[in-house]
């Protein structure tokens, strides 16, 4: 064997010795890019430490990424106040934007951002339950972003819906609160660009990995579940940083929102009997509120912050309903905990905004169930206002990340 053959062979028997090493180039390669978008301008030693490789391997890493234009490394575009700028690794992207569109029960937000997450245009208009009417308004409100920014060109669209997608990630296959089955989102939309469909729930995980990347978060701090809880309730999974969307082929994971938790309970738009969400979400808070006699004539006057607002003035009615759905809300994330093994929790969704009332309630039922008694779990608020265009917005950013990952692994 020849001595730099021999250094050669050494050096890779070394980098195995560090398990991060060992993950896939093209793996390695993604993570480094979300944790540069996530706080550039970063210094190399500082994506290092928190890909955990050394950084000889990020120099290796990093060079096709600046050879083709995708990263620069130096100051940042903007500015940075007084003083020396920071250097450090930043992506580009001045020429593209990227497309979020969240689909809710009631409304449509349709937002263009950059790489980077800066938000560059907003549009907001109400869901129509029919699905061709929606999906021609979304496709209108993209072209007209699309023209607004013809200094860009839009490279991605990422789409946030309330219901399970197909592995794909073209069609929504359910969305009971819509009543939507088998919509082919992507193909209807037919645009010149990439189309993801990603499951709400899903999409918020991907956004508060996000969120932990910027506050820092290395990958194995990324283990935790998201529950989402507004018109229904969502669970997204995240492991070792990555979402986790179920096994190829079984087009359905997260659906923890239609978990059977009373036997013979309340009808759910499922088709089912006694469904988490039925007890636990915004909408059934609102429900239980008003009560059986009195729906017919409040119903759609009152919102789940109207109920929030009552119960902060001191009214017992509705800081008990808030109370009975905290109970709710936590039997559930025992469950979760349980079926799951993870016991990092953080929470999302219009629920959160009743959080004062719903938190002690929550915190003692999952405290009575075995997770509560085995784990050592935790609660965390999640971003209350950001998570469902920041959620779509991240959808786009993946795939356009994992784009150049493809193309940069597959030039080496
Ligand atoms: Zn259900």
């Amino acid at each position: 064997m020849s001595k730099l053959k021999e250094v050669s062979v050494k050096k890779e028997l070394k980098s195995r010795d560090n398990p991060c090493d060992q993950v896939a180039p093209a793996q390695t390669t993604h993570e480094l890019l979300r944790i540069v978008r996530a706080a550039q301008p970063i210094p190399r030693v500082a994506v290092a430490r928190r890909l955990g490789v050394h950084r000889r391997r990020v120099t290796v890493l990093v060079k096709p990424l600046i050879d083709s234009g995708i990263l620069r490394e130096g100051a940042p575009d903007r500015s940075v106040g007084v003083g020396r700028p920071p250097i450090g690794l930043s992506l580009r992207g001045e020429k593209v934007f990227l497309v979020g569109v969240n689909i809710g029960v009631s409304q449509i937000h349709v937002g263009a951002s950059t790489i980077d997450g800066k938000i560059l245009s907003e549009d907001h208009f109400p869901t129509s339950i029919d699905p061709n009417v929606t999906i021609t308004s979304i496709r209108n409100s993209v072209a007209k972003l699309s023209t607004d920014l013809s200094d860009r060109s839009l490279t991605v669209v990422g789409i946030s819906v309330v219901g399970p997608t197909d592995c794909k990630r073209e069609r929504l296959l359910y969305a009971p609160h819509l009543g939507w089955r088998d919509i082919p989102v992507a193909d209807m939309l037919n645009l010149d660009v990439p189309v993801l469909i990603e499951n709400n729930a899903t999409a918020t995980a991907i956004y508060e990995s996000h969120r932990r990347r910027q506050q820092g978060a290395t990958k194995t701090a990324g283990d935790f579940v998201v529950v989402r809880a507004g018109t229904g309730i969502g669970v997204g999974l995240v492991l070792g940083g990555e979402v986790f969307r179920g096994t190829t082929g079984a087009d359905i994971a997260g659906e923890f929102g239609h978990m059977t938790i009373v036997a013979g309970g309340k009808a759910c738009s499922c088709g089912n009997f006694g469904c988490w969400e039925k007890y636990a979400s915004a909408a059934s808070a609102v429900e239980l509120y008003v009560g059986d006699s009195q729906r017919a004539k409040m119903r759609g006057t009152i919102r789940f912050t109207d109920l929030v607002s009552k119960a902060t003035a001191g009214e017992r009615r509705a800081q008990v309903t808030l109370e009975r759905v905290g109970s709710h809300f936590g039997i559930g994330i025992g469950n979760v905990i349980c079926g799951l093994g993870v016991a990092r929790v953080v929470l999302s969704g219009e629920l959160l905004h009743g959080w004062q009332f719903i938190e002690q309630p929550a915190r003692a039922a999952i405290g009575m169930s075995l997770a509560g008694r085995l784990s050592r779990w935790s609660l965390e608020q999640g971003d209350l206002h950001g998570a469902d265009l920041g959620g779509a917005l991240e959808v786009a950013v993946e795939h356009y990340l994992a784009t150049i990952v493809g193309k940069t692994t597959r030039a080496a």
